[in-house]
């Protein structure tokens, strides 16, 4: 079902300051997509979650799901939570330590009135979705980390909700649980062909889970992808750095050049991606990413080409399936990855090159 959000705004007030949790979010979450909210802790992702379930009244603007307004400042619409259709999993996965699985998944449809015979098997066919048949009598407390996330999943899929919402669910798991349930997750959401709003900070779960990603900064959505166009070919900036390692190098637009946009950097020329709308003379930084630096030992007298560059590896770090150098030209520092097999010491002139596809222009 698809979720439409116009102009939302929402101002907290804290230790007498005005903060702009939401600032005119204006967003459209597909219908059947796994849609992450990503960005840094405070940008307003646990706001706006909670706007879309109904547990918080924005300030201003509206909120639109499956087509009906569920909540609207101008014409005074709030559609209580509990009549909006969703399920919701916390990051504590808040399920009853003193109730069995059985217990946990049936309590919102008995507080919902069902009858018994239903609710049986409701439940039943959401364990079954879940893969939890089998354990529906054990307490839940009773369970690894994994399998409670799975109780929760179960409890908020139980009542059959048009939207699932997660926020932050998997940051209690420890890294290697994190990532099996990540998959789990993705598989599982996938073959319900439901709407799920997911939360995170953690960009490589938002890379890995989404099928489009939100990122926000301050209250606003900054740059709307698929995790390949936001890790890739990114318009920002802030998103470029904060989805994944970025060599940032200061510098202006040159020319635009055919198929590149060249930019004239602090370590020199830089052919880019073409970026047509960036004009001549404006200020921009060339996003490179660590992966896609190849780095040689320098030729006795070779010259540097398009894109080639020059420079001493400063250090070269061990980080088990590969090398993290850095790389110093003039007073810029890179980070590169550098294959363990590499005949590369620490204080060698180095060669590097890059492809322009992988060089970005970014201006803001
Ligand atoms: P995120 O989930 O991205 O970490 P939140 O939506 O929780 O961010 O918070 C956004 C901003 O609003 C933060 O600055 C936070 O401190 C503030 N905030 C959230 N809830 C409240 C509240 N109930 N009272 C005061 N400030 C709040
Ligand atoms: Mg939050």
């Amino acid at each position: 079902m698809e979720i439409r959000i116009t102009r939302l705004s929402k101002d907290f007030a804290s230790e007498g300051k005005r903060i702009h949790a939401l600032a005119k979010v204006d967003l459209t979450i597909p219908a059947n997509q796994i849609f992450t909210l990503l960005g840094p802790s405070g940008c307003g992702k646990t706001t706006l979650l909670r706007c879309i379930v109904g547990l918080e009244a924005p300030d201003e603007g509206e909120i639109t799901i499956g087509g009906e307004v569920v909540w609207s400042g101008a014409r005074g619409v709030f559609v209580p939570p509990e009549k909006r259709g969703l399920g919701m999993v916390f990051q504590t996965y808040a399920i009853w330590p003193h109730m069995t699985v059985f217990e946990n998944v049936a309590y919102p449809l008995q507080a919902r009135k069902r009858p018994r015979e239903e609710i049986r098997r409701m439940v039943m066919r959401t364990l079954e979705r879940v893969q939890l048949v089998g354990f529906e009598n054990r307490p839940a407390t009773k369970l690894s980390g994994g399998q409670q996330q799975r109780v929760a999943l179960a409890r908020a899929l139980a009542a059959e909700p048009k939207v699932i919402l997660f926020d932050e669910p998997l940051s209690n798991l420890d890294a290697k649980l994190r990532e099996e349930t990540r998959k789990e997750l993705r598989r599982f959401l996938t073959e319900l062909k439901i709407t799920a709003v997911y939360v995170t900070h953690d960009r490589v779960e938002a890379l890995s889970l989404s099928d489009a990603i939100a990122v926000m900064k301050d209250g606003r959505i900054v740059e709307i992808g698929d995790p390949h166009k936001i890790y890739f070919d990114s318009d920002h900036r802030f998103v470029a750095d904060f989805i994944g390692r970025a060599n940032l190098i200061d510098g202006r637009v040159a020319a635009q050049e055919g198929a590149h946009t060249r930019v004239d950097s602090v370590i020199g020329p830089i052919a880019c991606q073409l970026r047509p709308q960036l004009v001549a003379g404006s200020p921009v930084a060339v996003c490179i990413r660590p992966e896609f630096i190849r780095v040689a030992a320098r030729a006795q007298d070779t010259e540097g080409g398009a894109n080639r560059f020059r420079g001493r590896l400063e250090s070269l770090v061990f980080v088990g399936e590969a090398y993290e150098g850095e790389i110093r030209v003039g007073d810029q520092r890179l980070i590169a990855r550098i294959h363990p097999a590499a005949a590369l010491v620490e204080g060698v002139e180095v060669e590097f090159a890059v492809e322009p596809e992988h060089c970005l222009a970014l201006s803001h």
